[in-house]
């Protein structure tokens, strides 16, 4: 908790995380419903949670420092709810809020054998974010997961390069990420891949690297999210020197806080418009409209109906606001930053997340396991040492015959 004492702004230290997730009954009741609409399938939508936090530990991300422990639910519970957003809400689509609801492979399997023993399926159909790996890993699920009603994945694929993949910690490759992309259309799957740009060494032509990537993958869709500095992330520990913007309204994904070197934060909005011009115009006239007749077609073309409803409505990366009007505007644009803004110390504090400590553990683990093979490796090279056979009898102090005089008393 934080409040302003005086001029002073104080946080008190983090209270202890809620373990019992299923003692929380979330109140849908509540909702202006006609106002929670999905508008690629036209029907209303939900965000529940089946889990907090995450126990992966990615530099940039504020996720798994924001929830600290990894706590799952019921499984039985989350349908339950699901069950319940359908019939008294006429919920036709739901995300997991999940940071990655695969990670615990067993109750996810149990939450998707739930939907399925309700016949929920035929009446909502769903979409998760989640990490590659757990993509990779779950390949022959992928069935079990369509049939439950999963019907869009979004993977943060995050980088076109290994570089940027390692810097941000993420644990996998460039080529883990084609596969997974390929897995998940050939369970017909909707695969959205993210991608994290705007870092200190963006250029235009790491941003181009990205497209490219991007259609050589050819996932479903694709979004380039602004990277974000969040304060108490290892990211922002390592880069606090060059972030300029402390004007959290606009920590929003599509607003380039950071400048990066070679470009201007203009520039980089308008690399990444390109990005999604090109993308979205190739999708649209050679994809989409011909991918067949049914649930696939329909559902692409509502995403691009959302794209085109949020960038004729210039909501869109908030271009109305910054005013973007194409390549010919980005000298011009301007974020209204609130340059008044500082942070304050206890902002700055880094959350020690369960995480941490695993990562803290494995470190140390690692360390003893080197130093026990260093002493093995050598004794080994003792044993192995063998005097000359012209050697005479070891002396002490390795020296020659002449030995130590004990001091005349
Ligand atoms: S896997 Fe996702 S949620 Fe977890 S730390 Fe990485 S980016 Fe954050």
């Amino acid at each position: 908790m934080a409040f302003k004492d005086g001029d002073e702004i104080v946080a008190t230290p983090a209270a202890s995380t809620v373990k019992n997730l299923d003692g929380i009954d979330p109140d849908w009741t509540i909702l202006d419903w006609s106002k929670y609409l999905y508008t690629p399938r036209g029907v209303r939508v939900a965000i529940p949670n089946m889990a907090r936090g995450c126990p992966f530990t990615c530099s940039f991300c504020s996720q798994w420092k924001f929830w600290r422990d990894y706590r799952v639910r019921d499984p039985k519970k989350v349908a339950d709810e699901i069950e319940r957003l359908v019939n008294d809400h006429q919920v036709g689509f739901f995300i997991l809020a999940d940071e990655e609801p695969t990670i615990n492979r067993r109750k996810f399997i149990e939450f998707c054998e739930e939907l399925i023993a309700r016949g929920l399926p035929d009446r909502v159909k769903w979409g998760i974010n989640t990490r590659v790996t757990d993509i990779m890993r779950d390949r022959k699920l992928l069935p079990l997961f369509r049939q439950a009603g999963l019907v869009h994945v979004s993977l943060g694929t995050e980088a076109a390069a290994q570089l940027k993949l390692d810097q941000f910690n993420k644990e996998t490759t460039v080529a883990d990420n084609k596969l997974a992309i390929k897995l998940l259309r050939d369970a017909d799957i909707f695969v959205e891949a993210q991608f994290i740009v705007g870092l200190d060494n963006e250029t235009p032509e790491t941003l181009e690297e990205t497209f490219q990537m991007a259609w050589d993958w050819q996932p479903d869709l694709a979004n380039w999210a602004m990277y974000t500095p969040w304060p108490f992330t290892p990211l922002f520990q390592e880069l606090r020197d060059q972030v300029e913007v402390y004007d959290f309204s606009k920590y929003n994904f599509v607003t380039p806080i950071m400048k990066p070197a070679a470009m201007t934060r203009g520039e980089l909005l308008n690399g990444v418009m390109k990005n999604y011009r090109r993308f979205y115009m190739r999708k649209a006239l050679f994809h989409y409209p011909w991918r067949g007749t049914g649930f696939r077609r329909k559902y692409l073309m509502g995403c691009l109906k959302a794209f085109l409803k949020a960038g004729v409505g210039r909501t869109f990366y908030d271009l109305g606001k910054a005013g973007y009007w194409g390549p010919q505007s980005k000298a011009k644009v301007d974020f209204h930053f609130d340059e008044t803004r500082t942070i304050a110390e206890a902002q700055m504090q880094d959350w020690d997340a369960t995480a941490d400590r695993a990562a803290r553990a494995r470190e140390r683990q690692q360390a003893v396991r080197a130093q026990v093979k260093e002493r093995v490796a050598e004794r080994a090279k003792e044993a192995a040492f063998q005097l000359p056979a012209d050697a005479g009898p070891i002396m002490a102090c390795g020296g020659g015959k002449q030995q130590m005089q004990e001091p005349a008393e």
